[in-house]
C-alpha cells in the first residue's frame, strides 16, 4: 500500500472508531477523547504486529552438538487478544521441544508466540500454531506448547470467577507417544 492509500484507510479506521465512542455514549470531542482513535490505530500497529511477520524468518537452527532430550523455555510472558471479543488474555507459555540434530536459539521460543499472540486469536489455536511452526521448521522428534491464560472477555463480563485460568496443552510427536516423555515434559514445567 502506498502513502496516501494508507492514509486513506487509517482515515476510515479512525473515522470508525469515533463511530464507535458515540454508540457506546461518548462525546469523542471531549479533551481526553481528542486523540484516542489516533492511538488507538498506533497502539494496534503493536497489538497486532504478528500479521507481518513469518514463523520460518525467526526459526534458523543450527547443530545440536549430539543433545536429543527436552528443551523448554518455561513461564514466558504471554499477553494477546481473543477473536471473539477483541479483549485481552494474558498469562504463560511453556514451549518444548526434543531436538532431531538441530536445535534454535532459546530466545526465538519466545519470539515464535509472539508472533501468533500479536493477531487476534483463540488460546487453542495460538498453541497449535507455535507447535506446528515448530515441527514443520526444526522436525524435532517432539514439540509441546503449554498456555495459562485469563480471559478479559470473561472476567471483566462475569461470565465465570473471576480467577478463572484455562490452560490448553498442544502436544506433538514424542510428546503425544510417549506417557513417560509426556510426564517429564509436565514435571520440568510444574510450577
Ligand atoms: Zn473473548
Amino acid at each position: 500500500m502506498d502513502d496516501s492509500a494508507d492514509k486513506i484507510v487509517k482515515y476510515f479506521v479512525q473515522d470508525s472508531i469515533i463511530r464507535q465512542l458515540e454508540y457506546i455514549g461518548e462525546d469523542p470531542n471531549r479533551e481526553g477523547l481528542r486523540e484516542t482513535p489516533n492511538r488507538i490505530v498506533k497502539a494496534w500497529g503493536e497489538i497486532f504486529a504478528g500479521y507481518q511477520e513469518d514463523p520460518a524468518d525467526l526459526l534458523t537452527t543450527f547443530d545440536a552438538g549430539g543433545y536429543d532430550q527436552i528443551v523448554v523455555s518455561k513461564n514466558i510472558e504471554l499477553y494477546s487478544m481473543c477473536e471473539h471479543h477483541m479483549l485481552p488474555f494474558f498469562g504463560r507459555a511453556h514451549i518444548a521441544y526434543i531436538p532431531d540434530k538441530r536445535v534454535v536459539g532459546i530466545s526465538k521460543l519466545s519470539r515464535l508466540l509472539e508472533v501468533y499472540a500479536r493477531r487476534l486469536q483463540i488460546q487453542e489455536r495460538l498453541g497449535e500454531q507455535v507447535v506446528n511452526a515448530l515441527m514443520k521448521h526444526l522436525k524435532p522428534k517432539g514439540a509441546a506448547c503449554i498456555i495459562k491464560a485469563q480471559h478479559l472477555c470473561m472476567m471483566m463480563r462475569g461470565v465465570e470467577k473471576q480467577n478463572s485460568v484455562m490452560v490448553t496443552s498442544s502436544l506433538r510427536g514424542a510428546f503425544l507417544d510417549e506417557p513417560a516423555t509426556r510426564a517429564e515434559l509436565f514435571s520440568l514445567v510444574k510450577d
